[in-house]
């Protein structure tokens, strides 16, 4: 008996959660150490006091009332069920808790405990992770937006030149003796004066798409994968997909722009998880062996000859499309019902202001593999 006592003791000292005990009326019998840790009280001060010290307005008001309607109708609202509630610390902070409670009975005696797990980290890792992922969503469609002015920018030029020249080429043609003419003239040299501006608009648009520089600094690229699939990951209209890592653990730091490059990656992996499909998602794997599982996405980075770091985002899908092969990376290729044809093309035009290169060939497996390089930083 006593040796079942010191180890409950013991279990109770060494909870990473909160454990409160209180009596039916709500007085606190029990405060253990990570109770005093999260509340910021010792138990001396609580013990004996009422549970409601430890809640906020208007929780802090009402408690009483909430064990006497459980006393009365037997209505459990939180008792074996648990719930996300609002905690006080001594210091007057509030925050989100977890409570579990369970409850005993004995002689017409209650007693309930309260397990107690702070959401603060938690709540916190998750707001952030959700900004970033906005911020990222946000920088990904000026990007898209970008690239295809600058695309358009390059398609309309042609004929905007075509348009001046052959305006210039027919008021040369009626010549300038004949007045009758001289209105036709006019109206062909302001359409030629038209084209040309039209053209030069554009071609400052593409200027300033093309200046949009990158804020390249030295970064783990390791840790720039692993970030960029936990963020993938967060798109809920993505299915989930298992990631295999293949990391070199001995890689200099690259000179990257960290958002830029966090953008290339989850739209390697983005078309990566859209190959694999998603009827097979049993099938996919994780492991750090060898590529060898088909409908798994491969991760590699690793150093080569040119003091560069090679990043390769490989597929178990069906392989590159033959008829767009050689134009991947182009604006809009596409072969997807819904695609724009934007994401390779920015990806190119970011590993590109990076001093790199990207490429993309056909895997062992038939998939395909994306690659990308980045220079290593140079040391100070
Ligand atoms: P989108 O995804 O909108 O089509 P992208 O520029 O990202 O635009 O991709 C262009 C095309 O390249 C895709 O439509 C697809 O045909 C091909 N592609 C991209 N990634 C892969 C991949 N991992 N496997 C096979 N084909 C791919």
């Amino acid at each position: 008996m006593d040796t079942d006592r010191t180890l409950l003791d013991l279990v109770i000292e060494t909870a990473p959660d909160a454990i409160v005990t209180i009596d039916g009326r709500g007085k606190v019998l029990s405060f253990s150490p990570a109770a005093e840790r999260m509340f910021g009280y010792s138990p001396e001060e609580v013990l004996g006091r009422n549970i409601s010290c430890l809640m906020p307005a208007p929780h802090r008001q009402q408690h009483d009332g909430y064990l006497a309607r459980y006393k009365a109708t037997g209505e459990k609202r939180v008792i074996g069920i648990g719930r996300q509630v609002q905690a006080q610390r001594k210091n007057g902070e509030i925050f989100v808790a977890e409570i579990a409670v369970g409850e005993w009975c004995n002689d017409g005696q209650h007693v309930f405990t309260g397990f107690i797990r702070d959401l603060t980290d938690r709540l916190e890792a998750e707001r952030k992770a959700a900004r970033l992922q906005r911020m990222l969503d946000r920088l990904s469609r000026v990007q898209m937006l970008g690239e295809m002015s600058s695309a358009l920018a390059h398609e309309i030029s042609q004929p905007l030149a075509a348009i001046t020249s052959f305006a210039r080429a027919t008021g040369r043609v009626l010549g300038d003796r004949d007045s009758e003419n001289d209105k036709a003239r006019l109206y062909l040299d302001r359409i030629a004066t038209e084209a040309l501006r039209a053209g030069e608009i554009l071609k400052r648009m593409q200027q300033l798409v093309e200046r949009g520089k990158a804020d390249l600094r030295p970064q783990d690229i390791n840790e720039l994968m692993r970030e960029s699939v936990a963020l993938s990951n967060l798109q809920p209209d993505q299915a989930s997909y298992e990631i295999r890592f293949d990391l070199a653990d001995d890689l200099p730091p690259v000179l990257a722009d960290r958002i830029q490059i966090q953008q290339v990656i989850i739209n390697l992996l983005r078309n990566a998880a859209e190959a694999n499909g998603d009827e097979d998602q049993d099938d996919v794997h994780v492991s750090t062996a060898l590529f060898q599982d088909k409908k798994a996405i491969s991760v590699h980075a690793k150093r080569n000859d040119a003091d560069e770091v090679l990043v390769t985002i490989g597929d178990g899908g069906p392989g590159l499309p033959e008829e767009i092969s050689e134009r991947l990376f182009e604006p809009f290729v596409t072969t997807k019902e819904n695609g724009l044809g934007i994401g390779l093309a920015v990806c190119r035009t970011i590993i590109k202001a990076h001093n790199g290169k990207i490429w993309a060939d056909t895997n062992a497996e038939g998939g395909a593999d994306f690659h990308f390089t980045l220079p290593v930083a140079a040391m100070p």
